[in-house]
């Protein structure tokens, strides 16, 4: 834990309230705001499960809420303002929004870090080459990362709703997935550095996190989740947490696990930092 104030930030949490790729509902974009809420509660603190105690941390800041302002500018605004943040820098922990906003996100990270492994933790896919006719749907960005070779790999844990179409995506991409009903605690993920791992919360079973647009049964834990963010012992260089719909999520529930992911990918990403 640094309070010394010496030591400049290394990792900025920005908001990205956009949700207009969505194919079935929106709302994802009321989820930055939601998040941050449910972070800061009076009904818990501000540690990690390591300890570090956010609340005092120097070493992170709150950039705020990108404008994405009209669809057809979203991605350029989205992909500038984390350019930004990684040119000052700092390592993006970007808060959606649908997960069409990755393919942006994933842009500017990857212009930095060559090799960049992804870990792509969802119940769908999301390789369509197109949805509804729209190839920039929250249903493809993983196409267009794969398309567009930003990354070395991508790792994809929880996937419970393949189609023949995005099995074959899968295959031709290189795609490493590990589908929910073979994934255990332990699993062997052999991840590499530069990592960056996206977060979408209905990758979660729906009795832990109801408040996403597709309930998906015979998902993961919490508990699954946070060991995979906790075990991750190469260099994490950024991370979105997507997907959470504020209008599914009556009593806020689903906010606290999305805030708590927040916690523990903020403290894995700060004792990097300190190593
Ligand atoms: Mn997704
Ligand atoms: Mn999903």
């Amino acid at each position: 834990m640094n309070t010394d104030n010496q030591r400049p930030p290394s990792v900025a949490v920005l908001g990205i309230p956009f949700d207009e790729n969505s194919s079935f509902l929106r709302g994802a974009a009321k989820a930055p705001d939601a998040i941050r809420e449910a972070l800061y509660s009076e009904s818990a603190n501000l540690c990690a499960e390591n300890g570090l105690d956010l609340g005092v941390s120097n070493d992170w800041l709150d950039a705020g809420n990108v404008d994405p302002g009209e669809k057809a500018d979203a991605f350029d605004r989205i992909e500038e303002a984390v350019s930004d943040i990684v040119s000052r820098g700092l390592r993006p922990v970007s808060l959606g929004g649908d997960h069409s906003i990755t393919y942006a996100i994933v842009r500017a990270v990857s212009a930095t870090h060559e090799n960049l492994t992804v870990l792509q933790l969802d119940a769908h896919p999301d390789l369509y080459d197109e949805l509804d006719g729209n190839r920039y749907s929250h249903a493809c960005p993983f196409a267009r990362i794969m398309d567009e070779g930003l990354i070395e790999r991508l790792v994809q844990v929880g996937i419970r709703t393949m189609t023949s179409h995005q099995r074959e995506q899968a295959d031709r991409f290189g795609v490493e997935v590990v589908e929910a009903e073979a994934w255990h605690r332990g699993y062997a993920l052999n991840l590499e550095g530069p990592l960056y791992v996206s977060l979408d919360m209905d990758v979660f079973d729906p009795a832990f996190a109801p408040g996403v647009s597709h309930h998906e049964p015979g998902g993961l834990s919490t508990r699954d989740v946070l060991s995979i963010v906790q075990a991750i012992d190469v260099p994490l260089v950024g991370s979105d947490i997507v997907e959470l719909n504020p209008d599914r999520d009556p009593n806020g529930m689903t906010a606290m696990v999305a805030a708590k992911c927040l916690k523990e990918l903020l403290a894995k990403m700060l004792s990097q930092t300190t190593q």
